[in-house]
């Protein structure tokens, strides 16, 4: 039979990596590819009685459908949460997503006719691509450097770009670079989206595990022109089984995004809705994102200190604050997909991701995402020292031929 595909599915393809990763499942392979927060940290006692409570407590309700938006007392709770990070909104501002993935499909289906322009950073999160893909854009690319995307190369692709939509950021610990915004170019982008008339989607679901330094104020609480679309995730501070995400717009963009996610999937569980509302009540989260924050930051030390011991001085990486990732930079010429076929999984037993498939336009194959969140503490030191001895020796054959 012939099915007659939507034309939009050319864009929709099964990538390389993910071949490339089902072979890191192999348990004899150390893995730091996923993107998968540790779930030893998901707090199963307290998650425990809270469904207990949702189902006994409230099941009548909290089993039924509810509005799209998401259940009133979590959206409350969310922006008196956001209201201390300096972002001015009340509950009809907040609304609840499958995930902060789910906030990246909306906004372009809101925006995105065929052929227009997303401006994104260079590289940028492959699930954002994934979702703005199906609605046939073009895409902009604006470098980055240690402090997030490159303001005067931004000013140039907005004039030469004036029709372009929105602005995708990953500000915080980004995937895949692990870099953060530094606060002027965040006022920086703020002043040149209001100059330049654009939308901003502010996408930060690592925001909260900061594991050093002063957390910086997020770009929506600088917006003045409800300009700025803020996607926020449960899933690095509980658990992302639950799919809870949530956006922060104005008024008629929320509205807007609630129609569109009337028709894709109704709402979002209500149990799962009524859980984490009651976890916000009766638990204090603080201590256990503290408890996030610490585990991290140890891994990511042990993950750094131990690539400094043994990469050759040819790689370079990045130093995140915060989030789960490093990103990698090989000399240029470097394939870091073909090394780890060839190399690295069948040699060393280590899996990474390879960089190629996180830009979004020129795909540049010399870098790899290195995610310290979900191996123990030996198998980091482990699996980093065995792919520094094999880089080690494979820039020593490189030179040698
Ligand atoms: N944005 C970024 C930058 C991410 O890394 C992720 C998760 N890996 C998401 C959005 C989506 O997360 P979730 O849907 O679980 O909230």
């Amino acid at each position: 039979m012939t099915i007659r595909f939507a034309e939009r599915m050319i864009n929709v393809k099964p990538s390389a990596i993910r071949e490339l990763l089902q072979l890191g499942a192999d348990p004899a392979i150390i893995s730091f590819g996923g993107g998968y927060p540790d779930a030893s940290l998901f707090p199963l006692e307290q998650l425990n009685s809270v469904f207990q409570t949702a189902i006994l407590d409230q099941g009548r309700d909290a089993l039924q459908y509810t509005v799209s938006n998401g259940i009133p007392k979590l959206r409350a709770q969310i922006a008196e949460r956001m209201a201390k990070e300096g972002i001015k909104c009340n509950q009809e501002n907040v609304l609840i997503l499958q995930g902060g993935q789910q906030g990246l499909d909306l906004v372009a289906k809101m925006m995105v006719n065929k052929g227009d322009l997303i401006i994104t950073e260079d590289p940028t999160f492959l699930g954002a691509l994934a979702a703005f893909n199906p609605y046939e854009p073009r895409y902009a690319t604006v470098p980055m450097d240690k402090d997030g995307m490159d303001i005067n190369a931004l000013e140039r692709t907005l004039a030469a770009n004036l029709e372009a939509k929105f602005i995708y950021t990953v500000p915080d610990f980004q995937n895949p670079t692990g870099v953060t915004m530094s606060l002027s170019r965040r006022k920086e982008l703020i002043e040149l989206a209001n100059r330049y008339d654009v939308v901003i989607l502010e996408d930060t679901p690592y925001r909260e595990v900061r594991f050093e330094g002063e957390s910086l104020p997020p770009i929506k609480s600088f917006d003045t022109e409800d300009r700025v679309i803020y996607l926020g995730s449960f899933s690095k501070i509980l658990a992302p089984g639950l799919r809870l995400g949530w956006a922060v717009a104005s008024d008629d963009i929320a509205q807007r995004l609630t129609l569109l996610k009337l028709g894709a999937d109704t709402q979002c569980s209500t149990l799962n809705m009524a859980a984490v509302s009651l976890f916000l009540d009766s638990f204090d989260i603080e201590p256990h994102i503290a408890n996030i924050r610490q585990t991290y930051l140890r891994k990511k030390n042990l993950m750094l200190d131990t690539i400094r011991q043994t990469f050759p001085q040819e790689v370079s990486f990045t130093e995140p604050s915060g989030g789960m990732f490093t990103w990698l930079t090989f000399e240029y010429g470097f394939d870091a997909g073909r090394f780890m076929r060839e190399r690295a999984l069948p040699e060393a037993k280590v899996a990474y991701v390879p960089g190629a498939p996180f830009f979004a336009v020129e795909p540049k194959p010399n870098h790899a995402r290195v995610s310290y969140s979900t191996q123990t503490d030996e198998r980091i030191f482990e699996g980093i020292s065995r792919l520094g001895r094999l880089l080690k020796t494979a820039v020593h054959q490189a030179k040698a031929s």
